[in-house]
């Protein structure tokens, strides 16, 4: 069972899911996990590893739901952060506490065992933000959920600890913190006489254009002026589609045409990258309009140290400005 606590000190918020791992040595380093063929729970043909499916997409028809045959499918966390159901006591002060509710399901993309995000075509790139759009709706609906988070990890100093490509989703009862900041940014923006902050700033970022690494017709991948990871990136759809799932449809293609070239230039840069990838989008049943819905892309080349942790500031050794040349470079190059 799982509970939400708040740090007195900071009100930053803490999951305690003590059932993710029992004992203190099983806190081992990154795990490659087992090979394709063998014991993978996510390869094809081993459905009957994973809890029961959620959904999934690419099986013939008439082919049995729960068996191979897909390209993509989504069933619940085996061991969930949280869940549907957890209960537990209310905190009292100093120590604020709820019960550890949520939602917690795995996204595997491809029936691939190796590869990643960036081994995905363009066309299955939308295929999956479609997926996680459709997810997020659902859970979005659910009662007790104020925000939908899809996240990857992908490599092990990403956090992944299966080597097969697949993603997350934790839908929580309260809007991460992160979030929130971002909302109340883009409302003070908003109040202030501006537009949606994001709206302005991929319209300012295109006419500089140093910080641009790919420009499709619906959406843009640019390095964010203020980047914390080395070649850190973020892909938005230019047309302002805000609420607490990944835009439209056609939107979502949009940002996967863009965002393809992108994760193959970073693949250029350094094979097989880790990173981890989150989908931003507003809290559910939120007012509407306000927040303009995005992806991040964190390249794990560094790794977090003492100051980073001990004060929020990041150290990035590598500008957003030189990020982007190289990365627009890696981009005309694979497109040639
Ligand atoms: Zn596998
Ligand atoms: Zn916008």
């Amino acid at each position: 069972m799982s509970q939400w606590r708040q740090d007195p000190l900071t009100g930053r918020w803490v999951v305690i899911a003590e059932g993710r791992h029992r004992r203190p040595d099983e806190f081992a380093p990154a795990v490659a996990g087992p090979a394709a063929g063998e014991t993978c729970p996510f390869c094809p043909g081993h459905e009957h590893m994973t809890t029961p499916e959620i959904t999934a997409r690419g099986r013939r028809e008439r082919a049995p739901a729960g068996g191979p045959g897909w390209r993509m499918r989504v069933f619940g966390n085996m061991f969930p952060a949280v869940r549907p159901g957890d209960g537990g006591p209310l905190g009292e002060a100093p120590w604020p506490a709820r019960p550890g509710r949520g939602h917690h399901e795995v996204v595997v993309f491809t029936p691939e065992h190796g590869g990643g995000l960036h081994t995905l075509a363009d066309d299955d790139l939308a295929e999956l933000l479609l997926l996680l759009r459709e997810r997020m709706a659902d859970l979005a609906a659910c009662p007790e959920v104020a925000h939908v988070l899809p996240f990857f990890n992908q490599g092990g100093e990403a956090g992944a600890t299966l080597a097969h490509p697949h993603g997350q989703i934790i839908a929580t009862p309260l809007v991460p913190q992160l979030v929130a900041t971002k909302l109340e940014r883009m409302r003070q923006w908003r109040g202030e006489g501006g537009g949606c902050l994001l709206c302005d700033l991929l319209a300012r970022e295109e006419a500089t254009g140093e910080r641009i690494v790919a420009a499709g017709d619906g959406a843009l991948v640019l390095a964010p002026w203020a980047s914390r990871f080395p070649c850190e990136l973020l892909a938005a759809p230019r047309r302002h589609v805000d609420g607490p799932v990944a835009g439209s449809p056609e939107d979502c293609t949009a940002v996967a045409r863009v965002l393809g070239p992108a994760l193959r230039a970073l693949a250029a840069v350094r094979p097989e990258p880790p990173l981890n990838m989150i989908l931003h989008a507003g809290p559910a049943g939120g007012p509407e309009d306000e927040f303009h819905w995005h992806l991040e892309i964190l390249p794990r080349w560094t790794r977090l140290a003492g100051f980073e942790a001990g004060s929020g500031f990041a150290i990035n050794s590598l500008a957003p400005e030189t990020a982007a040349r190289r990365l627009r470079e890696e981009v005309a190059r694979c497109a040639s």
